[in-house]
């Protein structure tokens, strides 16, 4: 069932980041808080995207979730990625082939799929998850969950890159 995976482009350059907050600059009144969630959306997207952090962050019309990494995946689409009962995963993390955050580059089967600000330490947590072999960590620093992932898609991704 290797249906052929669609993509869009969700890479946000700092160049257009800077040209949605000069449109904000010079709306007025409700035009501006409409430029400033504008500007707000793909920020939140930049960042989520440098954090690495793999999400269905978008409903396109209703029809499909995109992730953070330009996974489209269609409403209804039977779940590539079963079990896992214990971690909350969304639509995008039960469908396969994701891109590499944050440039975008190979199909990755073990990625991070949430994360938390502790703000008493000042420190962000990663939980990440191997679609493969279904293994995980919850809550650890972003070096130990590169290090999961990396480990992950090169003994379990194996399978997917031939
Ligand atoms: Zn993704
Ligand atoms: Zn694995």
């Amino acid at each position: 069932m290797s249906d052929a995976k669609k993509y869009v482009d969700v890479k946000i350059t700092n160049e257009k980041l800077e040209a949605l907050k000069r449109e904000q600059n010079a709306a007025v009144g409700m035009a501006r808080y409409g430029r400033y969630k504008a500007w707000l959306h793909y920020a939140n997207l930049n960042s989520w995207q440098n954090q690495k952090w793999h999400l269905a962050y978008v409903n396109y019309a209703g029809e499909s979730w995109h992730c953070t990494c330009g996974l489209v995946v269609a409403r209804g689409t039977v779940a590539e990625v079963g079990g896992l009962q214990a971690l909350e995963l969304d639509a995008a993390h039960r469908a396969r082939g994701h891109r590499n955050l944050p440039d975008f580059g190979e199909l990755v089967v073990a990625f991070v799929y949430d994360y938390k600000w502790i703000e008493d330490i000042g420190f962000y947590y990663y939980d990440a998850f191997c679609q493969v072999c279904g293994d995980y960590v919850l809550e650890r620093s972003g070096r130990e969950a590169d290090m999961f992932a990396d480990i992950h898609n090169i003994s379990c991704g194996v399978a997917v890159r031939a």
